[in-house]
Protein backbone atom coordinates (compact mmCIF):
# COMPACT_ATOMS: atom_id res chain seq x y z
CA UNK A 1 0.00 0.00 0.00
CA UNK A 2 1.06 3.16 -0.66
CA UNK A 3 -1.05 6.29 1.16
CA UNK A 4 -0.92 9.44 -0.11
CA UNK A 5 -3.46 11.06 1.63
CA UNK A 6 -1.34 13.05 4.27
CA UNK A 7 2.12 13.69 5.97
CA UNK A 8 0.25 12.23 9.25
CA UNK A 9 0.35 8.58 7.94
CA UNK A 10 3.72 8.15 8.88
CA UNK A 11 5.68 5.72 11.13
CA UNK A 12 8.28 6.65 13.12
CA UNK A 13 11.70 5.07 12.06
CA UNK A 14 13.74 2.74 14.01
CA UNK A 15 16.09 5.31 14.44
CA UNK A 16 13.47 8.03 15.35
CA UNK A 17 12.12 4.69 17.81
CA UNK A 18 15.64 4.22 19.47
CA UNK A 19 15.73 8.30 20.13
CA UNK A 20 12.04 7.86 22.50
CA UNK A 21 13.30 4.96 24.23
CA UNK A 22 16.74 6.02 25.35
CA UNK A 23 14.69 9.87 26.60
CA UNK A 24 15.53 10.87 29.71
CA UNK A 25 11.83 11.92 30.88
CA UNK A 26 10.01 13.46 34.13
CA UNK A 27 6.62 15.03 35.14
CA UNK A 28 6.64 18.32 32.30
CA UNK A 29 3.78 19.73 34.04
CA UNK A 30 6.20 20.70 36.40
CA UNK A 31 8.57 21.58 34.11
CA UNK A 32 10.53 18.36 34.97
CA UNK A 33 10.70 16.66 31.49
CA UNK A 34 14.44 17.46 30.44
CA UNK A 35 13.88 15.69 27.01
CA UNK A 36 10.35 18.36 26.17
CA UNK A 37 12.34 21.24 28.28
CA UNK A 38 15.61 20.53 25.39
CA UNK A 39 12.79 20.56 22.55
CA UNK A 40 11.46 23.65 23.90
CA UNK A 41 15.05 25.71 23.63
CA UNK A 42 15.90 23.55 20.61
CA UNK A 43 13.10 25.02 18.57
CA UNK A 44 13.16 28.74 19.99
CA UNK A 45 17.05 28.94 19.34
CA UNK A 46 16.52 27.62 15.18
CA UNK A 47 14.04 30.71 15.51
CA UNK A 48 15.99 33.07 17.47
CA UNK A 49 13.07 34.03 19.79
CA UNK A 50 12.98 33.72 23.66
CA UNK A 51 10.74 30.70 23.80
CA UNK A 52 8.68 27.50 23.18
CA UNK A 53 6.22 25.06 24.85
CA UNK A 54 5.35 21.50 23.43
CA UNK A 55 1.97 20.86 22.56
CA UNK A 56 0.04 17.51 21.55
CA UNK A 57 -1.18 19.19 18.29
CA UNK A 58 -1.23 21.90 15.57
CA UNK A 59 -4.47 22.89 16.33
CA UNK A 60 -3.40 22.72 19.66
CA UNK A 61 -0.87 25.41 19.06
CA UNK A 62 -2.78 27.65 16.88
CA UNK A 63 -6.04 27.40 19.37
CA UNK A 64 -3.23 28.46 22.39
CA UNK A 65 -1.66 31.66 20.13
CA UNK A 66 -5.03 33.03 19.11
CA UNK A 67 -6.38 33.09 22.75
CA UNK A 68 -3.18 34.48 23.90
CA UNK A 69 -3.15 37.61 21.03
CA UNK A 70 -7.39 37.98 20.97
CA UNK A 71 -9.81 39.34 23.66
CA UNK A 72 -13.92 37.82 23.65
CA UNK A 73 -15.27 39.68 20.34
CA UNK A 74 -12.01 40.44 18.49
CA UNK A 75 -11.84 39.60 14.58
CA UNK A 76 -8.43 37.32 13.50
CA UNK A 77 -7.56 37.98 10.08
CA UNK A 78 -6.72 35.20 7.91
CA UNK A 79 -7.64 33.95 4.21
CA UNK A 80 -10.38 31.60 3.87
CA UNK A 81 -9.25 28.46 2.96
CA UNK A 82 -7.02 28.80 6.49
CA UNK A 83 -6.68 25.64 8.47
CA UNK A 84 -7.60 27.74 11.62
CA UNK A 85 -11.03 28.52 10.05
CA UNK A 86 -11.85 25.20 8.30
CA UNK A 87 -10.43 22.84 10.07
CA UNK A 88 -10.54 23.22 13.61
CA UNK A 89 -13.36 23.15 14.15
CA UNK A 90 -14.67 26.66 15.01
CA UNK A 91 -12.15 27.21 17.72
CA UNK A 92 -11.34 30.60 17.07
CA UNK A 93 -15.74 31.44 18.26
CA UNK A 94 -15.08 28.31 20.80
CA UNK A 95 -11.96 28.91 22.83
CA UNK A 96 -11.35 32.78 21.93
CA UNK A 97 -14.93 33.91 21.10
CA UNK A 98 -13.61 35.89 18.58
CA UNK A 99 -15.26 36.21 14.96
CA UNK A 100 -12.95 35.43 11.77
CA UNK A 101 -12.80 37.84 8.79
CA UNK A 102 -11.50 35.08 5.86
CA UNK A 103 -9.96 36.82 2.68
CA UNK A 104 -9.64 35.28 -0.44
CA UNK A 105 -6.54 34.76 -1.09
CA UNK A 106 -4.36 33.51 -4.12
CA UNK A 107 -3.48 29.38 -3.53
CA UNK A 108 -3.98 30.11 0.57
CA UNK A 109 -2.00 33.41 0.41
CA UNK A 110 -2.88 37.04 1.57
CA UNK A 111 -1.46 40.26 0.87
CA UNK A 112 -0.37 43.15 2.77
CA UNK A 113 -3.07 45.67 0.83
CA UNK A 114 -5.49 42.92 1.43
CA UNK A 115 -5.06 43.25 5.47
CA UNK A 116 -4.74 46.62 5.00
CA UNK A 117 -8.51 47.03 3.56
CA UNK A 118 -9.82 43.94 6.11
CA UNK A 119 -8.48 45.91 9.66
CA UNK A 120 -11.93 47.53 10.65
CA UNK A 121 -11.84 51.19 11.86
CA UNK A 122 -12.83 51.84 15.55
CA UNK A 123 -16.44 51.74 15.16
CA UNK A 124 -18.51 50.77 18.40
CA UNK A 125 -20.31 48.51 15.73
CA UNK A 126 -17.34 46.19 14.61
CA UNK A 127 -15.07 43.78 15.93
CA UNK A 128 -12.05 44.94 16.97
CA UNK A 129 -9.06 43.54 14.46
CA UNK A 130 -6.16 42.42 16.93
CA UNK A 131 -4.58 39.60 15.10
CA UNK A 132 -3.66 38.17 11.53
CA UNK A 133 -2.82 34.64 10.93
CA UNK A 134 -1.11 33.33 8.22
CA UNK A 135 -0.56 29.86 7.02
CA UNK A 136 3.06 28.49 5.31
CA UNK A 137 3.13 26.58 3.45
CA UNK A 138 -0.63 26.97 2.60
CA UNK A 139 -2.28 23.20 2.63
CA UNK A 140 -5.10 24.10 0.21
CA UNK A 141 -3.39 26.42 -1.85
CA UNK A 142 -1.19 23.19 -2.94
CA UNK A 143 1.51 23.52 -0.29
CA UNK A 144 2.13 27.06 -1.86
CA UNK A 145 4.77 29.42 0.14
CA UNK A 146 4.82 32.71 0.34
CA UNK A 147 7.30 35.16 -0.94
CA UNK A 148 9.33 36.39 2.07
CA UNK A 149 8.39 39.70 1.06
CA UNK A 150 4.88 39.67 1.72
CA UNK A 151 5.56 38.59 5.34
CA UNK A 152 7.68 41.99 5.66
CA UNK A 153 4.64 43.88 4.04
CA UNK A 154 2.34 42.25 6.20
CA UNK A 155 4.45 43.10 9.50
CA UNK A 156 4.38 46.77 8.57
CA UNK A 157 0.37 46.98 7.95
CA UNK A 158 0.62 45.14 11.46
CA UNK A 159 2.94 47.20 13.20
CA UNK A 160 1.16 50.25 12.18
CA UNK A 161 -1.69 49.01 13.57
CA UNK A 162 -0.83 46.81 16.62
CA UNK A 163 -2.20 44.20 15.35
CA UNK A 164 -0.73 40.76 16.20
CA UNK A 165 0.79 38.34 13.85
CA UNK A 166 0.73 34.26 13.82
CA UNK A 167 2.26 31.93 11.43
CA UNK A 168 0.27 28.77 11.58
CA UNK A 169 3.72 27.12 10.30
CA UNK A 170 2.43 22.82 10.14
CA UNK A 171 4.60 22.49 6.84
CA UNK A 172 7.09 25.24 7.86
CA UNK A 173 9.92 23.61 7.23
CA UNK A 174 8.46 22.33 3.67
CA UNK A 175 8.82 26.31 2.98
CA UNK A 176 12.13 26.91 4.38
CA UNK A 177 13.53 23.66 2.34
CA UNK A 178 12.03 24.37 -0.51
CA UNK A 179 12.99 28.47 -0.63
CA UNK A 180 16.29 27.87 1.16
CA UNK A 181 15.53 29.88 4.09
CA UNK A 182 16.62 30.06 7.52
CA UNK A 183 14.01 29.87 10.40
CA UNK A 184 15.45 33.18 11.87
CA UNK A 185 14.41 35.71 9.69
CA UNK A 186 11.05 33.63 10.82
CA UNK A 187 11.66 34.63 14.08
CA UNK A 188 12.09 38.35 13.35
CA UNK A 189 9.08 38.56 11.67
CA UNK A 190 6.28 36.94 13.64
CA UNK A 191 4.72 37.34 16.98
CA UNK A 192 3.90 33.49 16.94
CA UNK A 193 4.69 30.38 15.10
CA UNK A 194 3.28 26.72 15.12
CA UNK A 195 5.23 24.29 13.97
CA UNK A 196 4.00 20.52 13.56
CA UNK A 197 6.49 18.10 14.12
CA UNK A 198 4.18 15.14 13.10
CA UNK A 199 3.51 16.15 9.10
CA UNK A 200 6.70 16.11 7.11
CA UNK A 201 8.99 15.63 9.55
CA UNK A 202 7.63 12.24 10.80
CA UNK A 203 7.16 12.66 14.45
CA UNK A 204 4.23 10.27 15.93
CA UNK A 205 2.82 13.68 18.28
CA UNK A 206 3.22 17.10 18.67
CA UNK A 207 3.69 20.77 17.69
CA UNK A 208 5.72 23.64 19.06
CA UNK A 209 4.22 27.12 19.39
CA UNK A 210 7.45 29.34 19.67
CA UNK A 211 7.04 33.11 20.44
CA UNK A 212 8.28 35.60 23.81
CA UNK A 213 8.90 34.60 27.36
CA UNK A 214 5.67 36.67 28.02
CA UNK A 215 3.46 34.99 25.39
CA UNK A 216 5.04 30.95 26.18
CA UNK A 217 3.83 31.97 29.85
CA UNK A 218 0.24 32.59 29.48
CA UNK A 219 0.38 29.54 26.52
CA UNK A 220 1.58 27.11 29.34
CA UNK A 221 -1.29 28.42 31.50
CA UNK A 222 -3.82 27.70 28.22
CA UNK A 223 -2.45 24.48 27.29
CA UNK A 224 -2.83 23.01 31.16
CA UNK A 225 -6.51 24.58 30.85
CA UNK A 226 -6.98 23.20 26.78
CA UNK A 227 -5.90 19.45 28.85
CA UNK A 228 -2.60 19.53 26.95
CA UNK A 229 -0.85 19.71 29.78
CA UNK A 230 1.26 16.18 29.40
CA UNK A 231 3.45 13.90 31.93
CA UNK A 232 6.35 11.83 31.03
CA UNK A 233 6.20 13.97 27.21
CA UNK A 234 9.89 13.63 26.21
CA UNK A 235 9.29 10.30 25.06
CA UNK A 236 7.71 12.54 22.08
CA UNK A 237 10.11 15.46 22.44
CA UNK A 238 12.86 12.91 21.46
CA UNK A 239 11.36 12.32 18.45
CA UNK A 240 10.82 16.01 17.45
CA UNK A 241 14.22 16.22 18.63
CA UNK A 242 15.33 13.36 16.12
CA UNK A 243 13.35 14.93 13.39
CA UNK A 244 14.85 18.01 13.55
CA UNK A 245 18.18 16.68 13.72
CA UNK A 246 17.11 14.16 10.92
CA UNK A 247 14.46 15.19 8.89
CA UNK A 248 14.55 18.35 7.48
CA UNK A 249 17.26 18.24 4.96
CA UNK A 250 14.96 15.23 2.72
CA UNK A 251 12.44 16.93 2.82
CA UNK A 252 13.57 18.19 -0.36
CA UNK A 253 12.86 14.82 -2.06
CA UNK A 254 9.61 14.81 -1.19
CA UNK A 255 9.33 17.96 -3.33
CA UNK A 256 10.77 16.41 -6.06
CA UNK A 257 8.69 13.17 -5.95
CA UNK A 258 5.48 15.47 -6.14
CA UNK A 259 7.04 17.47 -9.28
CA UNK A 260 7.28 13.97 -10.51
CA UNK A 261 3.87 12.60 -9.98
CA UNK A 262 2.63 15.81 -11.29
CA UNK A 263 4.92 15.61 -14.68
CA UNK A 264 3.43 12.18 -14.91
CA UNK A 265 -0.09 13.38 -14.61
CA UNK A 266 0.19 16.30 -17.17
CA UNK A 267 0.01 14.10 -19.33
CA UNK A 268 -2.96 12.55 -18.80
CA UNK A 269 -6.64 13.23 -20.84
CA UNK A 270 -8.43 12.64 -17.59
CA UNK A 271 -5.94 15.78 -15.63
CA UNK A 272 -6.99 18.94 -15.39
CA UNK A 273 -6.23 21.73 -13.90
CA UNK A 274 -2.82 21.07 -11.30
CA UNK A 275 -1.89 23.61 -8.78
CA UNK A 276 1.84 24.46 -9.20
CA UNK A 277 3.78 21.84 -7.08
CA UNK A 278 5.75 24.11 -4.34
CA UNK A 279 6.60 21.45 -2.06
CA UNK A 280 5.11 17.93 -0.68
CA UNK A 281 1.38 18.35 -2.19
CA UNK A 282 0.01 17.45 -5.15
CA UNK A 283 -3.40 18.64 -5.44
CA UNK A 284 -5.19 18.51 -9.49
CA UNK A 285 -8.16 18.38 -10.92
CA UNK A 286 -10.07 15.60 -12.10
CA UNK A 287 -12.39 15.81 -15.98
CA UNK A 288 -13.99 13.93 -18.42
CA UNK A 289 -13.68 10.22 -17.67
CA UNK A 290 -13.23 9.96 -14.44
CA UNK A 291 -14.40 11.79 -11.06
CA UNK A 292 -12.53 12.78 -8.67
CA UNK A 293 -13.80 9.93 -6.20
CA UNK A 294 -13.66 7.03 -9.51
CA UNK A 295 -9.96 8.13 -10.15
CA UNK A 296 -9.44 7.72 -5.95
CA UNK A 297 -11.24 4.25 -6.25
CA UNK A 298 -8.82 3.12 -10.18
CA UNK A 299 -5.92 4.36 -7.85
CA UNK A 300 -6.74 1.90 -4.91
CA UNK A 301 -7.37 -0.18 -6.95
CA UNK A 302 -3.49 -0.97 -7.17
CA UNK A 303 -3.14 -0.17 -3.32
CA UNK A 304 -1.73 3.52 -4.03
CA UNK A 305 -4.38 5.50 -1.55
CA UNK A 306 -5.00 9.38 -2.55
CA UNK A 307 -8.10 11.66 -1.18
CA UNK A 308 -10.44 13.34 -3.38
CA UNK A 309 -10.42 17.11 -1.35
CA UNK A 310 -13.46 18.15 -3.36
CA UNK A 311 -16.02 16.90 -6.14
CA UNK A 312 -13.01 17.66 -8.43
CA UNK A 313 -9.71 17.36 -7.03
CA UNK A 314 -7.51 14.86 -5.58
CA UNK A 315 -4.64 15.81 -3.29
CA UNK A 316 -1.49 13.64 -3.07
CA UNK A 317 0.99 14.44 -0.17
CA UNK A 318 4.39 12.79 -0.39
CA UNK A 319 6.07 12.38 2.93
CA UNK A 320 8.96 9.93 4.41
CA UNK A 321 7.73 6.53 4.39
CA UNK A 322 6.85 7.05 0.61
CA UNK A 323 10.35 5.85 -1.69
CA UNK A 324 11.59 7.13 -4.92
CA UNK A 325 10.54 3.34 -5.96
CA UNK A 326 6.97 3.43 -4.92
CA UNK A 327 7.36 7.17 -6.58
CA UNK A 328 8.17 5.34 -9.93
CA UNK A 329 5.64 2.14 -9.35
CA UNK A 330 2.97 5.37 -9.01
CA UNK A 331 3.78 6.82 -11.98
CA UNK A 332 3.35 3.46 -13.64
CA UNK A 333 -0.24 3.21 -12.48
CA UNK A 334 -1.03 6.72 -14.14
CA UNK A 335 0.46 5.63 -17.72
CA UNK A 336 -1.63 2.65 -17.62
CA UNK A 337 -4.67 4.25 -16.71
C1 LIG B 1 -2.14 19.60 10.13
C2 LIG B 1 -2.27 21.07 10.18
C3 LIG B 1 -2.44 21.76 11.40
C4 LIG B 1 -2.50 21.06 12.74
O1 LIG B 1 -3.24 19.94 12.76
P1 LIG B 1 -3.23 18.83 13.92
O2 LIG B 1 -3.81 17.68 13.21
O3 LIG B 1 -4.06 19.38 15.00
O4 LIG B 1 -1.82 18.62 14.37
C5 LIG B 1 -2.51 23.12 11.37
N1 LIG B 1 -2.42 23.79 10.22
C6 LIG B 1 -2.25 23.19 9.04
C7 LIG B 1 -2.11 24.00 7.81
C8 LIG B 1 -2.17 21.80 8.98
O5 LIG B 1 -2.01 21.20 7.79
Amino acid sequence: MIDFRSDTFTKPTPGMLEAMCRAEVGDDVYGEDPTVNRLEILSADLFGMEAAIFCPSGTMTNQIAIKCHTQPGDEVICDKLSHIYIYEGGGVAFNSLSSVRPIEGDRGRITAEQVLESINPDDIHKPVTSLVSLENTANRGGGSCYDFEEFRRIKEVCLAHKLALHLDGARLYNAIVAGNQSPRHYGEVFDSISVCLSKGLGTPVGSVLIGTNELVKKARRLRKVFGGGMRQAGFLAAAGIYALENNVDRLAEDHKHAAMLAAALAQKDFTGEILPVETNILIFEVKGRFTAQELVDKFREQEIVTIAISKKQVRMVLHLDITFEMVQRTIQVIKNL
